[in-house]
């Protein structure tokens, strides 16, 4: 399955998807991997419930006086020996890092994992203005080197097959012996550690995403599995954190919350591994650290959602507990969704940056189940901001002529109660059919039998006396 895909085509994507039996085969590890391990975690943890209340209010109260948390956080690095910059688009984030580097002297770059990055697209411009941009997540590392874009926002290579990694390393790591086995799994690790310790130990800026800005300290705090967060923010002299203003908490106690809740949601560790705190450059006396500290503020219409009745989306912790409990995500895979937030989440974000027009078929992307928001450390309610973006979506006659002509037929129909009993009553000899609109629904669905009767037919007989 080629990787960039259009979200106006998200129909056909996901027939290819459905169709692709290697994807279907890695996708069926997302319940033993995510879903068991999310449950194991959280077994252990009574307050549950509460937790997620109170990360939802923290979020809530941060995102209610965001301006001044900002100035706060702003204020703080600055104090700190740091730099504060405001972007208010993808193309200003882009300018402002690259200006960086450039003044700054710099030819090789090392990046930490940033959904952030990928929705401004920060790669290409960079490497088109001469630098060398090396990802050193391993799993980023390996869809660098594939040209793909992630499949999923904790675990962006989750489409690929071990197989597919060591293809991707015999055809990049040209210095490979071909006689030596790289097969494993710990093979490929140890092979990819060689390659990329060269990138951090050569690399003269460092550029990471941040998993929350603490406003009372000035504090980007980082999360990996990895430590190669820890690398390219320590070892090269320049480091660039990057983030979303939405990732703003007031004090390091909000932080706790949401650290207690972040490993647990994403991936059942009661902690990620690493857990790194920057708040300033190196200081004298201090054993490392870059000499320069940037932290660049993105926008990228994010104050414009803060106003909209879809706010809640930016309580967002990027945990993808909502992409692991997805049906629709579990049959299909992230690339489908042709956006860089694939899932719950990205039907729920996604419309509001890149507009309804180009990304309606994504809310419409799910059965409405409420598994992810069951899931959702941070409360959000999926399933209403998605419907509220079906509805802008149908409301600005964005939904394709057959869907949009459907559901107006039974808008009306609905307004007629007897209109709707006759059409039912046409409609259900024709449920089975292999053939016509019902035998193309049912083509990826198990239909159940449809009953002898109507559901009104059925209460109006237990009526009677
Ligand atoms: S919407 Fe909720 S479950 Fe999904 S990634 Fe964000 S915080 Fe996690």
């Amino acid at each position: 399955m080629s990787a960039h895909k259009n979200p106006r085509q998200f129909p056909a994507n996901t027939r290819e998807a459905l169709a692709n039996a290697p994807l279907q085969k890695t996708l069926e590890r997302i319940k033993l991997g995510f879903q068991l391990f999310r449950m194991a975690a959280m077994q252990e943890l009574p307050e549950l419930e509460s937790l997620r209340t109170a990360l939802a209010a923290a979020k809530d109260r941060a995102l209610a006086h965001l301006p001044h948390y900002l100035e706060q956080f702003e204020k703080n690095v600055i104090a700190n020996g740091g730099q504060v910059h405001w972007a208010r688009s993808a193309s200003e984030a882009i300018a402002i890092v690259s200006r960086i580097a450039r003044e700054a002297g710099v030819k090789r770059i090392v990046k930490s994992k940033s959904m952030l990055t990928e929705e401004i697209g920060l790669n290409a411009p960079l490497i088109r203005d001469g630098f060398e941009v090396v990802e050193t997540d391993l799993g980023e590392y390996i869809i660098q080197l594939r040209d793909e874009p992630p499949s999923h926002i904790i675990a962006p290579a989750f489409h690929l097959s071990r197989a597919d990694v060591t293809q991707s390393f015999r055809a990049a790591h040209t210095h490979l012996d071909p006689k030596r086995d790289i097969d494993d799994r710990k093979s490929l690790v140890r092979e990819a550690r060689q390659v990329l310790r060269e990138k951090f130990l050569a690399a003269d800026l460092g550029i990471t995403g941040a998993n929350a800005l603490i406003a009372e300290t000035g504090t980007v705090c980082l999360v990996t599995n990895e430590g190669n967060a820890d690398l390219s923010m320590t070892h090269p002299r320049v480091h660039v954190a990057i983030a979303g203003i939405e990732k703003i908490l007031p004090a390091m106690d909000d932080l706790a919350l949401q650290l207690r809740l972040l490993g647990r949601s994403a991936s059942g560790q009661r902690m990620t591994v690493y857990t790194s705190l920057r708040s300033g450059p190196r200081k004298a006396g201090d054993a490392d650290g870059p000499e320069a500290f940037h932290v660049v503020l993105v926008d990228n219409g994010r104050s414009q959602l803060m106003r909209a009745e879809t706010r809640e989306v930016l309580r967002c912790i990027r945990c993808a507990a909502c992409l692991n409990h997805c049906p629709v995500y579990a049959s299909v895979g992230g690339h489908a969704y042709g956006v860089t937030y694939p899932g719950p989440i990205g039907a729920a974000f996604q419309p509001a940056i890149s507009g309804i027009a180009a990304t309606h078929h994504l809310p419409s992307a799910s059965s409405f189940c409420g598994r992810c928001e069951s899931v959702c450390p941070a409360k959000i309610p999926l399933t209403r901001i998605m419907r509220h973006w079906r509805e802008r979506g149908f409301g600005k006659g964005v939904a394709e002529t057959p869907n949009a002509i459907a559901l107006k037929l039974f808008a009306f129909a609905a307004r007629h109660p007897r209109l709707f009993r006759a059409a039912m009553k046409l409609a259900r000899p024709f449920w089975h059919l292999p053939f016509g609109p019902m035998a193309k629904w049912r083509k990826h669905r198990n239909a159940p039998p449809a009953p002898a009767g109507s559901f009104v037919a059925r209460v109006q007989q237990r009526r009677k006396p």
